[in-house]
């Protein structure tokens, strides 16, 4: 198994990481998971959009060119034969002696793995556990310093729940590591793309699919009670695609059925794939 270091593909056991290295003393790198269908990877260039939008609202300085990195992730999946699967990017700041203070100088450190692809919870449904939001204002970079969604994953685990849902002082965000939908009157709700939440490649894809459709989305954070009265929910992201929720657990309690326009909306995401 091969994974990239520092922008070159090398064994695993050969792979070195240094300690000084930013995204471990501050969390301070940015990343990207991408599907792999088909040895073709999904939705590629609004992946690396997104990378570039981070690495930016960091200050990093991050030089790399698209092209690069396409070109080291499709030597990555060759190398690994991966088929269906996905691709870990990781982008740290630089490695330099700890210092709060970061320099405009860092050398950005590239590092990347593949995964197999992971088990679909599609048919049967999630339960999903509603909590506290306890993470930053920045939830639109999607940086490695994840310790508020890895608390309400745990969290969301420890109650048999597959998500957790998360609201900020009663408006609901998102997943832990997913975008939120309702679906109410056949109208699909979810939250903006403001910095509370992470606009997902999953959910921009969805929106489409849904307004091509004929579906009314609105885009607007709703309040946490709403939870308990919808006719339909899902997550949406790279690894899950469309999941639907069928039960509430936590601050709400509430079950559904997998609905019609949940249903439609996996089928279209299917089709896309
Ligand atoms: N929100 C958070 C907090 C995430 O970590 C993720 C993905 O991991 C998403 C949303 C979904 O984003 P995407 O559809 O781009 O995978």
């Amino acid at each position: 198994n091969y994974v990239l270091d520092n922008m070159n593909i090398v064994p695993e056991s050969d792979a070195v990481i240094q300690t000084n290295d930013r995204s471990y003393h501050f969390g301070d790198g940015v990343y990207e998971v991408v599907r792999v269908y088909n040895q073709t990877p999904f939705q590629l260039d609004a992946h690396w959009d997104r990378l570039f939008q981070s690495a930016q609202k960091l200050d990093m300085n991050f030089t790399i060119t698209a092209d690069e990195l396409t070109k080291a992730t499709m030597d990555l999946l060759e190398k690994n034969q991966v088929k269906d699967g996905a691709i870990y990017i990781q982008v740290s700041r630089g490695a330099s002696p700890r210092n709060h203070l970061y320099s405009r100088e860092e050398t950005p450190i590239i590092t990347g793995f593949t995964m197999s692809a992971p088990p679909s919870k599609q048919q049967e449904g999630i339960a999903a556990w509603v909590t506290d939001d306890m993470r930053w204002l920045r939830c639109d970079i999607k940086t490695v310093n994840l310790l508020g969604n890895v608390m309400a994953k745990r969290e969301a685990a420890d109650a048999d729940c597959a998500e957790a849902i998360l609201h900020r002082d009663g408006l609901v965000t998102e997943g832990s590591s997913s975008n939120l939908f309702l679906v109410n009157d056949g109208i699909l709700y979810t939250h903006p793309a403001t910095n509370l939440i992470l606009n997902g490649i999953t959910r921009q894809v969805v929106i489409k699919l849904a307004t091509d459709a004929g579906f009314r989305v609105v885009e607007e954070a709703f309040p946490k009670d709403v939870l308990d009265h919808a006719d339909e929910a899902f997550i949406t992201s790279t690894t899950s695609e469309v999941t639907p929720i069928v039960e509430f657990k936590g601050q709400i309690t509430a079950q559904m059925p997998i609905g019609p326009v949940t249903k439609k909306l996996q089928a279209l995401f299917k089709e896309l794939i």
